[in-house]
């Protein structure tokens, strides 16, 4: 397999590398990989199949059981996993590998190029990739790169997650994004050029956001005509709407068209969250952002005064949101809206979302849900990810310990591979494809 990392491939360009290319791709991905020794969780359950093997034979999955029951072929390379619980590789519903805030790193990247944002984005998915992430939504990228990078990936000239993108944001004039669209007519015709780009979901923001310096974050305004419309038209195509909302009154108009998921849901009311429940709309809590653990984050890249301040205050009400909704059994999706390997609170922030979700209300397994089975469901892809069995893409992470007794254990995170090729392994790293 062909997998030349993107900054080999750059330095390749540039002449800095004296071996050609292809001398620079990892060996070829041995037709047969045995995972054997390691506890598989299984994520639906909770319960765990101690000294498992689990036989991957290309990109997919072929067997899982105990050693005893699964012979392994003498040409399987066989990778040990004592003392290692295996869990389906995590995903993150709330990305943007471009991601741009106030302050002083962000006026940094004001004039990036394309070229430039597609290379840090490509950094950033290999990071992410790193950091035990194998699928990813992105919720809002600009100008087509997340589809450029998604193709790049796909044909192993990048190396990252895989990823399902809403492409660009579309919001009304004035509003929280940069496409800007107003009535049925452009809104839809702004939806219909972003699914013809590789759209599988539609964004769009439907109230203000934390960053924002104008506007009433509580304030619902797009008519029902263009709300009405721009869901009917992403629906008619196989596409799901997630929209980005601080907002209950805007929140209450879009669960009338059928809005499939929310962002944030910074102020959300308990008639919100009761419609919710009903319909089955997601949320995606993204609480790593207004909670402590992001200060050091917002202060590293230098985040103004009045950003902090924000935070802060919407900090409370998203926290008492976020415990309402578990408390009452609205669907939850794991994003974190910060790069999924951000440090937070000392760990990663997708880890940090998922502990989160525990101190808020959930048992460890359905934090560890939250984070596995519950997105791959919420992209509709759960019969191909987001489990460790038979006939599902090798997507697999290894931890120290059992992450449905205590979901602080994805802290030691420590092997990652992804459609049969392992990226991180920290104990063993000769088994790493580079
Ligand atoms: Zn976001």
């Amino acid at each position: 397999m062909n997998r030349p990392h993107v900054l080999a491939a750059l330095a390749a360009t540039l002449g800095l590398g004296s071996a050609p290319l292809a001398a620079q791709s990892p060996a070829e991905t041995p037709a047969m990989t045995a995972l054997v020794g390691g506890s598989v969780v299984d994520v639906d359950s909770g319960k765990t199949i101690g000294d498992a093997v689990v036989l991957i034979e290309g990109e997919k999955i072929v067997r899982v059981g105990p050693s005893a029951s699964i012979e392994v072929p003498p040409s399987a390379k066989i990778v040990r996993m004592d003392g290692k619980w295996l869990v389906p590789g995590l995903m993150n519903m709330h990305v943007h590998f471009g991601l741009k805030l106030p302050g002083a790193e962000g006026a940094e990247l004001m004039n990036e190029k394309d070229g430039e944002q597609a290379l840090r984005m490509a950094a950033n998915a290999h990071r992410t990739l790193l950091a035990g992430v194998t699928t990813v939504r992105l919720t809002a990228e600009d100008r087509g790169l997340d589809f450029m990078l998604k193709r790049a990936i796909g044909k192993g000239q990048a190396i990252g997650p895989r990823i399902e993108s809403a492409g660009e944001l579309i919001v009304p004039t004035g509003g929280h994004g940069s496409l800007e669209a107003d009535g049925p007519a452009e809104l839809s015709k702004a939806a219909r050029l972003q699914i013809k780009a590789g759209a599988s979901w539609i964004k769009i923001a439907i109230s203000g956001g934390i960053s924002d310096t104008h506007g009433d974050i509580s304030a619902a305004p797009m008519t029902d005509s263009e709300l009405s419309t721009i869901i009917e038209v992403a629906h008619r195509n196989g596409v799901k709407v997630t929209a980005h909302n601080g907002s209950s009154e805007a929140a209450l108009q879009a669960l009338k068209f059928g809005v499939d998921c929310f962002e944030h849901g910074y102020h959300l009311n308990d008639e919100v969250l009761t419609e919710m429940k009903k319909q089955g709309t997601w949320l995606v809590p993204t609480i790593v952002v207004s909670q402590p653990g992001a200060y050091e984050f917002y202060r590293k890249i230098g985040s103004p005064d009045w950003y902090l301040e924000r935070v802060a205050s919407t900090g409370k009400d998203h926290w008492a949101v976020l415990q309402k909704a578990i408390r009452m059994g609205v669907n939850v999706a794991l994003g974190t809206d910060q790069f999924p390997f951000e440090p937070n609170g000392g760990t990663t922030a997708t880890v940090a979302e998922a502990e989160l979700y525990q101190k808020a209300g959930m048992t460890h397994l359905q934090a560890l849900q939250a984070a596995t089975i519950r997105p791959a469901a919420m992209l509709g892809v759960d019969k191909s990810v987001g489990r460790i069995v038979a006939g599902q893409y090798a997507d697999i992470i290894a931890v120290a310990a059992d992450p449905t007794k205590d979901i602080s254990a994805l802290r030691t995170l420590d092997f990652v591979m992804k459609g049969g090729v392992i990226y991180r392994n920290d104990t063993a790293p000769e088994t790493v494809v580079r």
